[in-house]
């Protein structure tokens, strides 16, 4: 059996397992369902060694040897089309086409041409390197910048550089006297060979992206609230939890915010509009807060900011933002007012205390009628005692 046999029924198995996990990664998560497009570009990939193989079967050689070659190229292009497609922008549909459409008229004007000369090695080859080239400017130009990323495109320079290489060697080991002897020569082999390890490659690096990106995705989502798009429960949970590790460093408060009467909201003008109205003021928090502080919703009408600051300062962000939150207006519904209770961190407190305490502040605003801030009565205790007598029949905030 001819040395090139093996690398080829190899490429074509590796190929065709490629075209099915990116099928199967498209059908199975939506959000890479342009993944179709790399099967596709593996797809006209698998038709090269197929050729190969078919030629030394016995089959026509002249149409097999175009079809080889376009079909290559065709793989090629294709890929570097699906890498613009697969990061939503506009393919660079005009240099793939040239490139496709020059190789093309190249291989059948040069198909009776001596093989084994420098030109013609040189411009058989030169078509694969413009394409992997289109592939490297399509990672360049499209993809996000990231490690994975930078992987990737710096494997189809490896892959451009390759060619002319194979060229050099061509010359050096011969590509047999005709076509049908091209599988039986030491150059095949390694060329196959060669051919393969960058398709792995690349194929890998390709999922691995996609993995990237599914979870991600799926990261982003756990820790998201979806109906006002603010970090949920999950995601407050972990700030609280480096909260706890850093302590207050150098100050962190927290305030629980709930919107008054929500309830008339829905049963008044529906369900939709009280979803509108946890959205504005989702988009409120999000708008007024500290840059360095965070906002989260943790249950249905209440809301966590997380404020590195201290007890004076963060009332002051707190009033702030519940008026601003007052100034909403929405259509012709009541006023949209939110009580707040808010905590102080104290050294070697355990955040769930602070959160606690927070809770009951908010209580005591609800008890005392609603749309004002209240801070926790232990730290405005803690306040009192640091103020100066003469200062203390002054109300502080
Ligand atoms: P209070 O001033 O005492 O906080 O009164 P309230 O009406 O705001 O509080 P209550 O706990 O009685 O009602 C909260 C309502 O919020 C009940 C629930 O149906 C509604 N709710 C919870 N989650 C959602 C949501 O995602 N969308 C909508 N539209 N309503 C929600
Ligand atoms: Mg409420
Ligand atoms: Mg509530």
């Amino acid at each position: 059996m001819p040395q090139a046999i093996l690398p080829i029924l190899t490429n074509i198995l590796v190929a065709a397992m490629f075209i099915g996990a990116f099928l199967v990664a498209a059908h199975t998560y939506p959000m890479v369902r342009r993944a179709r497009w790399f099967a596709l570009a593996y797809a006209f990939g698998v038709i090269e060694p197929l050729a190969s193989l078919a030629i030394w079967l016995g089959g026509n050689v002249a149409v097999l040897q175009t079809v080889s070659f376009a079909s290559f190229l065709t793989a090629l292009v294709t890929m570097a089309l699906a890498m613009s497609h697969y990061h939503d922008r506009r393919p660079m549909w005009a240099s793939a086409a040239l490139i496709l459409i020059g190789g093309c008229i190249w291989r059948i004007a040069t198909i009776e041409a001596p093989r084994d000369t420098v030109w013609y090695q040189l411009s058989f080859q030169s078509w694969f390197t413009l394409a992997a080239i289109l592939c490297a400017v399509a990672m360049k130009r499209h993809a996000p910048p990231s490690r994975l990323n930078r992987c990737l495109a710096l494997v189809y320079i490896v892959t451009a550089l390759h060619f002319p290489m194979k060229a050099a060697f061509a010359l050096r080991l011969g590509t047999g006297a005709t076509e049908r002897d091209y599988a039986s020569t030491i150059y095949a082999a390694i060329s196959q060979a060669s051919s393969g390890l960058l398709i792995i490659a690349s194929g890998l690096l390709v999922i691995a992206s996609f993995l990237h990106s599914v979870v991600r995705a799926t990261q982003t989502e756990a820790l998201c609230d979806p109906l006002t798009g603010l970090p949920n429960r999950r995601a407050l949970d972990r700030w609280l939890d480096d909260a706890q590790r850093t302590g207050p460093n150098p100050a962190l408060s927290i305030a629980v915010i709930d919107v008054d009467h929500f309830k008339r909201f829905n049963d008044r003008f529906g369900h939709a509009v009280g979803d509108e109205v946890l959205r504005k003021v989702a988009a409120c928090l999000e708008r007024n807060r500290p840059s360095a502080g965070h906002a989260a919703r943790v249950g249905g009408e209440e809301f966590v900011l997380l404020l590195p600051l201290d007890q004076r300062a963060a009332f002051l962000a707190c009033e702030s933002m519940r008026l601003a939150i007052a100034q909403l207006d929405y259509a012709d519904t009541d006023p949209i007012t939110v009580s707040i209770g808010m905590a102080t961190m104290t050294v070697g407190e355990a955040t769930s205390d602070l959160f606690r305490r927070a809770d009951s502040a908010l209580y005591r605003a609800k008890s005392a009628g609603r749309d004002r801030c209240e801070i926790d009565a232990a730290d405005v205790a803690a306040a009192l005692q640091n103020t100066p007598p003469a200062l203390k029949l002054v109300p502080q905030y």
